[in-house]
C-alpha cells in the first residue's frame, strides 16, 4: 500500500513519481474556529508556501470552506473540504478530522448548529458559576473573544485575563475552569460512533487527529470498530518515534494516513510556518481512491 512510503525516501514508490513540489497540508484553522487568519489570507499563505493542496479543518465549523474553495481555484490550489470534530472517548476528549465531506450535508449542518448552541449554553453556565464565585465576568466579554468561532474555555480564559480577574491564562484553568474545577462545565458529548456516522453520511473519511501519547491500542481498536478510516501521522506534536509508531498501526489495521501542520495563523506558541508539516500527494490520492473508486 502506498501509505507505507515514508515521505518518498524509501519503499515501493519510485522517487520520480513524487514531485517534491507537490505537497499537501491537511490540517489548518481559520477565524471560523480558533485560527488567526481569514480564509483568504490562509489560502494566500499556503500558496506562497508552495502547497498544492490544502484542507481547512476548523473546529466544529465548515463556514470557511465555500470561499476557501473559490480562492483556491483562483490560485490553482485544491482545497479539500475538512472539519475537526470534538468527540468524547469515555472521559477523554479526542479530535476527529473529516475529509472530503459534503459540507452542505443537512444532517452535518444541523449537528454543527446544535453543538454550537450547546457550547453557548455551557459558556453561560460557566459564567454563572464564576459570578457565584464573585468573579464579575459577563458573557459579552466572552463572546467578544470568540468572534465568529464557537465559544469555548480558551475564550473564557482570555476574557478573565483581559478583565484582570486572573494574572495568567493558565490560572483560569488551574483555579476555575480546568476539568473538575469549581466553574467547570462539561460540553456536549458526541460519541465516536455518532461522529463517524455523521462523517460517512456526509460522504467523508474520518481520521483520529494528533493522537500524540494519549491513545491506547484498546481505544484505537474501539475507534476502528466504530468506523475510523485513518490516523493523522504527521503533526507537530509527533516526533519521529511517534510517527513510526502510528504508521505501524496504520499498516497493521489497514488504515489510511493523513497529516498536516495544525496551523492556527501563527497564534499558538507551537505554530510552525506553513509548508513544514506536509504529506506527499500520494497520501491524498490514496484517501481519494478509498472514496471514489
Ligand atoms: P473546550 O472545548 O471549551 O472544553 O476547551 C478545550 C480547550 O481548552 C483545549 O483545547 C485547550 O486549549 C484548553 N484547555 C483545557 N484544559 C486546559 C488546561 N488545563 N490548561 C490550559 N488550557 C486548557
Ligand atoms: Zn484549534
Ligand atoms: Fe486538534
Ligand atoms: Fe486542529
Amino acid at each position: 500500500m502506498s501509505q507505507k512510503v515514508e515521505s518518498g525516501n524509501k519503499g515501493d514508490v519510485p522517487q520520480s513519481s513524487l514531485s517534491s513540489a507537490s505537497r499537501a497540508d491537511l490540517h489548518t484553522h481559520t477565524t471560523h474556529s480558533d485560527g488567526a487568519l481569514v480564509p483568504y489570507d490562509l489560502i494566500q499563505r499556503a500558496h506562497s508556501a508552495g502547497l498544492e493542496v490544502l484542507s481547512i479543518t476548523d473546529h466544529d465549523n465548515v463556514g470557511a470552506l465555500d470561499e476557501a474553495i473559490e480562492w483556491g481555484k483562483g490560485l490553482g490550489m485544491e482545497v479539500i473540504t475538512g472539519l475537526e470534530l470534538s468527540v468524547s472517548l469515555g472521559e477523554k476528549d479526542v479530535h476527529v478530522l473529516a475529509y472530503f465531506i459534503d459540507h452542505r450535508n443537512q444532517d452535518l449542518l444541523d449537528y454543527l448548529t446544535f453543538f454550537r448552541r450547546e457550547r453557548l449554553k455551557r459558556a453561560e453556565r460557566i459564567v454563572q458559576k464564576l459570578n457565584k464565585l464573585n468573579i464579575p465576568l459577563n458573557l459579552e466579554a466572552v463572546l467578544e473573544q470568540a468572534g465568529i468561532g464557537s465559544v469555548g474555555r480558551p475564550h473564557i480564559a482570555n476574557a478573565l485575563l483581559d478583565g484582570k480577574h486572573i494574572a495568567t491564562y493558565h490560572e483560569a484553568f488551574e483555579k476555575f475552569i480546568g476539568n473538575g474545577g469549581p466553574a467547570f462545565e462539561k460540553k456536549y458529548q458526541l460519541s465516536p460512533a455518532d461522529a463517524f456516522k455523521l462523517i460517512t453520511k456526509a460522504g467523508g473519511l474520518s481520521f483520529l487527529a494528533h493522537p500524540g501519547k494519549y491513545i491506547s491500542e484498546l481505544d484505537l481498536s474501539q475507534l476502528i470498530k466504530n468506523g475510523l478510516d485513518g490516523i493523522e501521522v504527521i503533526h507537530p506534536a509527533h516526533d519521529e518515534k511517534l510517527k513510526e509508531y502510528y504508521r505501524g498501526l496504520v499498516n497493521q489495521y489497514f488504515l489510511l494516513e493523513s497529516g498536516g501542520s495544525d496551523f492556527h495563523g501563527g497564534k499558538k506558541n507551537d505554530d510552525y510556518a506553513l509548508g513544514v508539516f506536509t504529506v506527499p500527494m500520494h497520501i491524498v490520492e490514496t484517501m481519494r481512491s478509498r472514496l471514489f473508486t
